[in-house]
C-alpha cells in the first residue's frame, strides 16, 4: 500500500516519536508499505512521521548507489527504535532534499561519521558505524523521529528566503509527482 506523504506544515512532522513495541501489529506490512511509498516517490529514505506515524521507524535504500560504492550494494534497511549514540568527524556541507518538502534542495552541515544502534525488521539488534553519504541520510531520517526537518539546519537567512516556498508547500502548492497529504489549515 502506498501512503500519501505528509508535507511541511503538518504538525505530525514536529512530534517526538515513541518506540515501536515488540508486539506491534502488522510490523512487516508496515515496513513493506514504507518501502513501497518511498520507491513510488523516488526517495532514498522515509520516516514514520512522513506517513503520519509517530513511531521510531525509518527505511533507507541506498543500494542503487552500489555501483559507485560497493559498501552500499546491499544497503536496504529498516531502522526500528534507532539511537544515534555518537556523531563525530568533520562538519560536511552537502545538498539535501526531503519527500516532505518537495522541490526544495539546500546544502546543510552535518557530521560525517555516526554510530547507530537499532533493531531490524526481525528484531535483530545492530550496532553500526557509517561515514559519508550513508551517515548523512541516516541523520536526516533520524531527525524526523525527533520532529526535526533538514531546513531547520539552514542558516536563519536561508530559512527566511525559503519561507514563501515552505508556506506554499504547507498549502499543498507543490508539483510533487506523488500523492501528498495537505495539512489542515
Ligand atoms: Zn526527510
Amino acid at each position: 500500500m502506498i501512503y500519501p506523504i505528509t508535507v511541511y506544515g503538518d504538525p505530525v512532522l514536529r512530534k517526538i516519536t515513541t518506540d515501536i513495541e515488540r508486539d506491534h501489529e502488522g510490523l512487516e506490512e508496515l515496513i513493506n508499505d514504507m518501502f513501497e511509498t518511498m520507491y513510488n516517490a523516488d526517495g532514498v529514505g522515509l520516516a514514520g512521521p512522513q506517513i503520519g506515524l509517530t513511531k521510531r521507524v525509518f527505511v533507507v535504500d541506498l543500494s542503487p548507489l552500489g555501483e559507485e560504492d560497493p559498501l552500499l550494494r546491499d544497503f536496504k534497511k529498516a531502522f526500528i527504535n534507532a539511537r544515534i549514540i555518537e556523531k563525530s568527524g568533520e562538519e560536511e556541507l552537502m545538498e539535501e532534499g526531503c519527500l516532505s518538502i518537495p522541490g526544495i534542495h539546500e546544502k546543510v552541515y552535518r557530521k560525517n561519521h555516526i554510530r547507530i544502534q537499532y533493531f531490524d525488521e526481525n528484531w535483530n539488534e545492530n550496532d553500526e558505524e557509517y561515514t559519508g553519504y550513508p551517515a548523512r541520510v541516516l541523520q536526516h531520517e533520524y531527525d524526523h523521529l525527533d520532529g526535526v526537518m533538514f531546513v531547520d539546519h539552514c542558516t536563519p537567512l536561508k530559512r527566511r528566503l525559503l519561507k514563501g516556498k515552505l508556506t506554499d508547500i504547507s498549502k499543498g502548492k507543490t508539483n510533487a509527482t506523488y500523492r501528498i497529504k495537505i495539512p489542515k489549515a
